[in-house]
């Protein structure tokens, strides 16, 4: 039987469909009865499940995608940063194009860091308090970052050392800006330090 497009005459047409109509079949075995009424079964389970997938899909829509609590999304990011620990990467040993140093957010073969303890829901607040919800680096804020994609400010680390948590490492950046400054890292710390040296001594003429 030949494949792909080729003509039929309104003739041949009407004859495969009376032929189609009029076949006569010999009745099916038990075991082919058995078959048929599995793979229905199959069906069915696969019917229902895709129904559960429309519905979550749905209720996600409703009410946003991504409405983990805040606390709830640090504790995934360490678990998946865990998990990845000690892995090798799909991209080991990569010749070419994009490899290793040849990619920009290459970071000398690492694997993903883990956020020590104390960088938690209530340190971040802190931060993002005393930046008065505010982005340090465009001036967003926090109000207008979740009307739009609904996530908090990010609590930036300025040396890019994550297990030094010290109140005056830390900044409040949008996200689009916490991806900007891992590019040029050291031009970021320069002036974010000297950005936050400011804020620090204004408070203490402010206390005294
Ligand atoms: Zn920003």
């Amino acid at each position: 039987m030949p494949t792909g497009i080729y003509f039929r005459t309104r003739e041949t047409r009407e004859i495969l469909s009376l032929a189609a109509h009029t076949r006569i079949r010999a009745p099916h075995s038990e075991e082919t009865c058995k078959r048929i009424g599995d793979a229905q079964r199959g069906k069915k389970r696969k019917a229902l499940l895709k129904e559960s997938i429309i519905k979550r899909t749905e209720t996600r829509r409703k009410n946003g995608w991504m409405k983990n609590p805040e606390s709830t999304r640090l504790k995934m990011s360490i678990n998946n940063a865990r998990a990845m620990e000690g892995r090798v990467a799909w991209n080991k040993g990569l010749i070419g194009y994009g490899a290793k140093e040849n990619h920009w957010n290459w970071k000398g073969g690492k694997t993903p860091e883990v956020y020590p303890k104390e960088f938690n829901a209530s340190l971040k607040l802190k931060i993002r308090e005393r930046d008065k919800f505010i982005c340090c680096r465009c001036g967003k804020t926090e109000k207008d970052q979740l009307e739009k994609i609904g996530r908090v400010l990010s609590v930036n680390h300025i040396n890019y050392d994550k297990k030094d948590c010290s109140e005056k490492n830390l900044n409040t950046l949008c996200v689009g800006c916490n991806t900007q400054v891992n590019k040029d890292r050291g031009k970021w710390t320069i002036h974010f330090q000297e950005m936050i040296e400011k804020i620090y001594d204004n408070k203490i003429l402010n206390n005294a």
